[in-house]
């Protein structure tokens, strides 16, 4: 075999970023310490001449938590080509700390954001609720369509960044993350994307023109439901070091040692855990899609999606989230309370089948009249497909939809 053999996604999962600290321990040690010590004042005057190297204090850095950011790194990075420089990583206390510090490291007081029209809930809220008063502005593209999304930025001297979520929660709407960065780019505004439920297995923004990746990792990263947790990536070190890893060490959102333990172990069977989430998926949106009692069945797989070529060109598989319309709030209610083995809570990407009502739930917060835009009715339903058996998936679906 020649030396240019690299190892697949699934070895990288397991190997890339893992610390040996020298005790023989297998798997790395929860580094449980808030601070670190020198061996002498000459230690202390090198880290402050910045030629010394090694950790002073968990709210800058920890070892567990720079090794689960150099296997995210290696995992947003697979497959890239010499054209895309290697990335780095910042690991946060929860994905929307990851947002605020990717949003405010590329946006300043008189800039202007430009995203899509649906969002994470929470994101909508830092965006259009919290921003604007420290005099960040945004606007809201449906679809980020290329040709609207053109003329803004003509406009909008001011953009410094364009913000996207593909697929989009809860709707699953596809946006093209190639197309976008081409022409955030040639106005001058970086990309910034959110792949948390597509996930690096699935799909690598930064090798398609984006700036900055971020993630929540509560969610497939993590994936046991155990932490919450977030992470940025970028290829542009600069751009990590004088804003996003700065503002983690000045606002403070860093993760605990234990929970950067449990997302790294959960990280090295997110290939694996990817696989069966997909093709459970597949079984299940097509289960729904033929089922009389539901009215719309929103997956990036089928081929009636209106973004399906381009979830096929952009991802590697279509993900193991879906959104379904039953039609009326009522319908809604009486199907969530009939399930048994799905369950009724926010958050995704978990090893069980979780269910939620996104109007209810996690679009609360977004006003009626623009959930009505980005599509969020008072039927739909929102679905992250688990690792059971599809067939009992399938099953208590049916059931609670009735006969
Ligand atoms: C959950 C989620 C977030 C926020 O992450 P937290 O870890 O809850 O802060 C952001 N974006 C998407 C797409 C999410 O699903």
């Amino acid at each position: 075999m020649s030396g240019e053999r690299r190892p697949g996604i699934a070895t990288e999962s397991i190997h890339a970023g893992e610390i040996h600290d020298g005790s023989g321990a297998h798997i790395a040690p929860i580094y449980q310490t808030s601070t670190f010590t020198f061996s002498d004042m000459q230690a202390v005057n090198d880290w402050a001449d910045g030629s010394g190297e090694g950790y002073i204090y968990s709210r800058g850095g920890n070892p567990g938590r720079a090794a689960l950011a150099a296997k995210l790194a290696a995992l947003e990075g697979y497959g890239r080509g010499p054209d895309v420089a290697e990335p780095i990583a910042e690991i946060f206390s929860s994905g929307m700390a990851a947002i605020a510090a990717a949003l405010m490291g590329t946006a300043k007081a008189g800039n202007h954001i430009v995203t899509q029209q649906v969002l994470y809930g929470s994101a909508d809220h830092l965006i259009s609720g919290i921003l604007p008063e420290y005099g960040i502005t945004n606007s809201r593209i449906p679809g980020l369509d290329p040709n609207l999304l053109e003329n803004e930025l003509q406009h909008r001297s001011n953009a410094s960044v364009v913000y996207l979520e593909t697929p989009a929660n809860p709707t699953l709407r596809v946006v093209d993350i190639a197309e976008t960065a081409r022409i955030a780019h040639k106005y001058g505004a970086r990309l910034v994307v959110d792949n948390t439920f597509a996930t690096p297995v699935l799909q690598r923004p930064l090798l398609l023109g984006a700036d900055v990746v971020v993630h929540s990792t509560t969610k497939y990263i993590n994936g046991h439901g155990t932490v919450i947790g977030g992470a940025a990536i970028t290829t542009d070190r600069d751009l990590m070091e004088t804003e996003i890893a700065s503002l983690i060490r000045f606002t403070g959102g860093v993760p605990s040692p234990l929970d950067c333990w449990l997302t790294n172990l959960g990280l090295k069977t997110l290939p694996l855990r990817m696989a069966r989430h997909c093709s459970s998926a597949a079984t299940v949106a097509s289960f729904l899609d033929e089922s009389p009692r539901v009215a719309e069945t929103h997956y990036p797989g089928l081929a009636h999606h209106p973004q399906h070529i381009i979830a096929r060109t952009q991802m590697s598989d279509f993900g193991a989230m879906l959104a379904f319309d039953l039609g009326d709030y009522g319908a809604a209610m009486q199907f969530l309370d009939r399930l048994e083995l799905c369950t009724l809570a926010v958050s995704l990407g978990n090893v069980d089948t979780l269910i939620e009502h996104p109007a209810s739930m996690t679009h609360r917060v977004v006003p009626p009249e623009e959930r009505a835009a980005s599509g969020i009715s008072d039927g739909l339903i929102r679905l992250s497909v688990g690792l059971e058996d599809p067939g009992d998936i399938v099953a208590d679906l049916a059931q609670a939809l009735g006969r």
